[in-house]
Formats: C-alpha cells, structure tokens, sequence
C-alpha cells in the first residue's frame, strides 16, 4: 500500500472527495477506499477489469471515485447481498480478487467494530476516532481471496433489439420478453 489510493489521490484529498460527492464523511466510504486500493494492488494479471459490489451501500461510490467502473458506464455491476464486499476482476476471465471487511479482525479497533456491528448507536459512536482507526488500520482490517465470479458478470449484455411495450408504449429492451419489466410485475409506483 502506497500513501495514495488508487494511485489516484492521496486519503487527505479522497476524504475531500468524499464529501463532495457522497455529501458526507461516511465511514463505509472511507474503509472501500482501502479496500478498492487493496483489490487493485492484488487483483491477476489483465487489462481489462470490472467492479462487483456485494452491497449498494457506499461501497460502490468508492469504486466510482477511484477507478473508471461506474454503474452507468457498466463495469460497476451491483448485486446487494448486503455483505460489505468487493471484486475487480479481468471482464473476458471472471478471474479476480475479493476484498472484504472482516468482522472478526477487528478487536484492535473499537470504534470500527462498534460502528461496522452497529453495537452503539449512530450518536454514541465517536466519529473522530472512527476515521482516526481506519487510517490506522488501513488495509489490516481487510480479508482478500482469489475469486472467479459468476459467468453472468463476465462480459457485457450486448444491446439487441429495442420493441415499444403492447401495454405502456414505452420502449425496451426484446429480451425481457412480451412486455416491458415494468408491465410484466415489476412494482415501481403505487
Ligand atoms: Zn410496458
């Protein structure tokens, strides 16, 4: 690990960056700095890599500030298992490297276990530590395995054909089938 995440901004300027993008200094945000810098001073040989986020929570904005995978750009892929997790791996392979915070590596640090098990609530915790612990910590309190993810990660869903929905009007994609998700029971309003 090197003093700049990502090789791309030193922690004083991503916890600027943070802010200006995410609204405030979340932890979680903080800790998937570490955890992205990880992954990608670990991750296999390749050229081309894509993100998988295992939670939409803050994790994929510190993918977003620190590599080019964005979730619109589609090689920020999210799928919310609610496990504080994260993979690059090569696009065309699957192959890659999982970073995730463990739980149980964290009696070092008080304040992080406190607020990553939730033992205390928000107001009790003491946020001046917290940041101070986990750039202590850095990439100590992360746990890595090689990985190869699920061949529907791998490569990306080429366009096809666009139809207009017999039921709404409204343009999608054919492979969703006779209908547009929206009108095939996928809920969005009431
Ligand atoms: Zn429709």
């Amino acid at each position: 690990m090197t003093d700049t995440l990502a090789e791309k901004y030193t922690v004083d300027e991503y916890i600027e960056r943070i802010i200006a993008f995410h609204g405030t200094l979340a932890p979680g945000l903080l800790i998937g700095g570490y955890m992205v810098d990880h992954a990608l001073c670990n991750r296999p040989g390749g050229e081309f890599f894509d993100a998988l986020c295992e939670t939409s929570v803050c994790l994929p904005d510190a993918v977003q500030l620190l590599t080019p995978c964005t979730f619109g750009n589609g090689w920020l892929k999210i799928c919310d298992v609610g496990r504080f997790a994260l993979t690059f791996f090569e696009k065309y392979s699957g192959e890659g490297v999982r970073v995730h915070l463990d739980a149980a590596g964290l009696d070092a640090y008080p304040e992080i276990q406190n607020w990553f098990l939730r033992l205390k609530p928000k107001h009790d915790q003491d946020m001046e530590r917290l940041i101070r612990e986990i750039r202590t910590a850095k990439a100590g309190i992360l746990g890595m395995k090689r990985v190869r993810v699920h061949e529907r990660f791998v490569g990306k869903e080429k366009g096809g054909r666009i139809v207009l929905c017999p039921s709404c009007g409204e343009a999608y994609p054919e492979r969703d089938g006779p209908r547009c998700r929206a009108c095939g029971g996928t809920a969005l309003y009431i």
